[in-house]
């Protein structure tokens, strides 16, 4: 077959017979879009933790966990405690630091993401904060709801997996010194939230609201805590994820969004009633969908989550 004949031939018979058998391609509106994300509530890494990890290493609390944690694509936890060697400590009952070097360890045990809004992350000051901040960041862990500035704390962080695009963002509902341009925590306004949550709703795919609310030890959420999730959501937010309360309060679905009011406290050393009960949360995410697939129940023994 001459040369040109031979082309001819392709171009007629085999080229299209390529595209008959090829499979179809998907758009990508249409592409697959599921991330699953590990969420669970307290990591603690100071007091009882503390010394578990002096006495064993800072992979210690991971070790019984990682492997179904790093088995997600993201994985999300509320950091209670300062990453930092400095820092003054302020006046009262407890102070929670420890070394930066744990921001590895918790990477490694398969997380990506940690709030830092919340009650103790300005225990050593200001500095300390932007100390856990590098911490977390040069470790591979995304800090959410902290930053140089209360711009920055407040601002959504958008992470990418399979080509959907997740934001996160994080508030601590418990009252924090209230200045623009110093490191600082994201605090709760209400009448703001509206117009944050559905900023941060318009640069990403599928939106993750953290909240570090309601009452130590209480099982149930407060009218508050629930005036908050509704107030997200119906502002474009398509996951509720609450701590603080140190045990577990039930997962409400609200609008087809699930809100867990409390995870518990996940790698905690109290002693508490329901205080060593936790549990890690499996959620599939879609464009702006949130579904609850797995609850794993865990207890904490010697101050580290152990499978139920
Ligand atoms: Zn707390």
């Amino acid at each position: 077959m001459k040369r040109g004949r031979l082309f001819l031939f392709l171009l007629t018979c085999i080229l299209p017979l390529q595209i008959l058998i090829a499979p179809p391609c998907l758009s990508a509106d249409a592409a697959p879009r599921q991330v699953t994300l590990a969420a669970v509530g307290d990591v603690l890494f100071a007091r009882g933790v503390g010394m578990e990890i002096a006495l064993h290493g800072a992979g210690y609390p991971f070790k019984t966990t990682q492997k179904i944690i790093r088995a997600q694509d993201l994985a999300f936890c509320n950091l209670e405690c300062v990453l930092s060697n400095g820092g003054t400590p302020h006046q009262r009952l407890f102070n929670f630091r420890a070394d930066p070097g744990v921001a590895k360890s918790l990477r490694r045990g398969g997380f990506t993401i940690a709030s830092l809004a919340n009650n103790h992350a300005l225990d050593y000051g200001r500095e300390s904060l932007l100390d856990t901040i590098a911490a977390t960041k040069s470790a591979g862990v995304i800090p959410v709801g902290a930053g140089v500035n209360r711009a920055d704390a407040l601002s959504v962080r958008v992470v990418s997996r399979h080509g959907l695009r997740v934001g996160f963002v994080a508030y601590s509902d418990f009252p924090t010194a209230k200045f623009d341009d110093r490191p600082t925590i994201a605090g709760v306004n209400s009448d703001e939230i509206p117009g944050q949550i559905r900023e941060a709703k318009s640069k990403c795919d599928v939106l993750v609201v953290s909240f570090h609310w309601g009452v130590e030890y209480k099982k149930t959420p407060t009218e508050r805590q629930q005036m908050l999730a509704h107030l997200c959501i119906d502002n474009g937010a398509d996951l509720i994820l609450g701590h603080h309360p140190h045990v577990l309060q039930p997962v409400e679905v609200y609008k087809g969004k699930p809100i867990a009011y409390s995870m518990g406290g996940f790698i905690w050393d109290s002693h508490l009633s329901g205080a060593d009960k936790s549990a890690i949360y499996i959620f599939n995410l879609g464009r702006s969908s949130a579904k609850l697939v797995r609850e794993i129940p865990v207890r904490s023994v010697k101050s580290r989550p152990v499978l139920e």
